[in-house]
């Protein structure tokens, strides 16, 4: 079969809308990291996350996801000779800033039916810490993978008995709900990704969603290099030089237009995925574990169980490359990347599990229901007979 335009993964897209808030950055010598774009995508952001939590929460644009993880950690205190509890089945990313910190990532491996952190495994982690160690974990890094909500009730429950603060990792999650709340609400802290290949993007940004005003004038003071208000410099801080600019605030302005559109496409083309799966024997659509969460289904994933498939993941992998087609292997669990290696880690099998089973398929605003019934097809045709 031919086929001439190369489908990706999941890459932006604009709305049409970015350029109006660009020119307007620039008819008022609005380029720098702050201005009217920054404050309006902030308070649109606010409007779309808090639409059904109890109280109002507070967002900080930043330059990027992971400037918002290692703000939302500095935030809880953490440093030199801490532990930090992170989800091994994840990108860097998420455990990046705990070393940024000079603390020490404690990876725990995931539950096999949302792919995230496993409450009973947490649990049991935190305890085993405290009889080692004698403390207890500063934090715990808790990740909605391609947009499936965690099981946040059981994480909640567990971090409120040691009492530890939970920072949302939702940078794949925005407009994922868990029991009618948006990911990233549900922690003391919930951080968001806006690169290019998320949800929507700012060319690059992110944002920090905190609890309260005070708390975001702490994100924003730290993500400023941390200035004491006086009339001259004056730092007892360590900052950052992490806020958005005012242009790329534009362009999430125009992204936010479309964002409820977006994440309509991404929930029709994981319909679809798992609708046309559904009766190939050895392949499992990762769809939504109950009616009461909903992924936003950032990327589309799978398992396959190369005994009754007769083809590994990598094997299809390579496949669809030859037809232009971009898929991806699962992330590597950070417990067995190099770079971790010194890190404790409490795993259960899992992770190591899903990332030799599983691949991500074409999700993003780019690809078609047709294009999901010819990579479908495509894959049937791979299979053994
Ligand atoms: C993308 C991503 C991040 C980091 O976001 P950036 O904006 O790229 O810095 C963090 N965690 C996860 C799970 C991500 O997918």
């Amino acid at each position: 079969m031919s086929i001439n335009k190369k489908i990706l993964l999941c890459l932006a897209h604009m709305s049409g809308n970015e350029q109006r808030f660009i020119d307007e950055a620039f008819a008022g010598n609005w380029v720098v990291p702050l201005g009217p774009n920054v404050d309006a995508f902030e308070h649109s952001l606010e409007d779309f996350l808090c639409d059904n939590t109890p109280s109002p929460l507070r967002v900080a644009a930043v330059s990027s996801g992971t400037a918002a993880i290692h703000l939302g950690l500095i935030l809880l205190g953490v440093g030199k000779g801490d532990e930090v509890i992170c989800q091994s089945f994840t990108f860097s990313a998420s455990a990046n800033p705990i070393v940024y910190q000079g603390a020490t990532p404690v990876f725990v491996d995931s539950e096999a039916e949302t792919w995230n952190m496993d409450p009973v495994l947490l649990d049991h982690a935190i305890a085993d810490r405290v009889a080692k160690t004698g403390r207890k974990p500063r934090a715990i890094v808790a990740v909605h993978l391609y947009g499936m909500p965690a099981r946040m009730d059981d994480i909640l429950a567990v971090a409120a008995k040691w009492d530890i603060p939970v920072l949302e990792d939702a940078a794949e999650a925005l407009g994922s709900t868990y029991h009618g709340r948006k990911c990233g609400t549900l922690g003391t802290f919930g951080t968001l990704s806006f690169n290019g290949n998320k949800m929507i993007t700012t060319s690059g940004g992110g944002a920090l969603v905190c609890p309260d005003e005070e708390t975001r004038r702490r994100a924003v003071f730290f993500a400023t290099q941390a200035r004491e208000d006086r009339p001259y410099y004056w730092h007892e801080h360590i900052g950052h030089n992490y806020r958005l600019s005012n242009i790329s605030a534009g362009i999430g302005l125009g992204q936010m237009t479309v964002l409820e559109e977006h994440i309509a496409h991404h929930r029709s083309l994981a319909a679809l995925y798992a609708e046309l799966l559904a009766d190939i024997d050895g392949i499992d659509y990762h769809g939504n574990p109950s009616p009461d969460v909903d992924s936003n289904f950032w990327l589309s994933t799978i398992t396959i169980n190369p005994e009754i498939t007769g083809i590994t993941p990598d094997e299809l992998r390579l496949h669809f490359a030859s037809l232009n087609v971009e898929t991806r292997l699962l992330w590597k669990p950070l417990h067995t990347q190099p770079v971790f290696g010194n890190c404790p880690s409490y795993v259960n099998g899992v992770s190591d599990s899903l990332f030799d089973r599983g691949l991500c398929l074409p999700s993003g605003p780019w690809v078609s229901p047709d294009d999901v019934r010819m990579i479908v097809s495509e894959m049937r045709s791979c299979l053994r007979k």
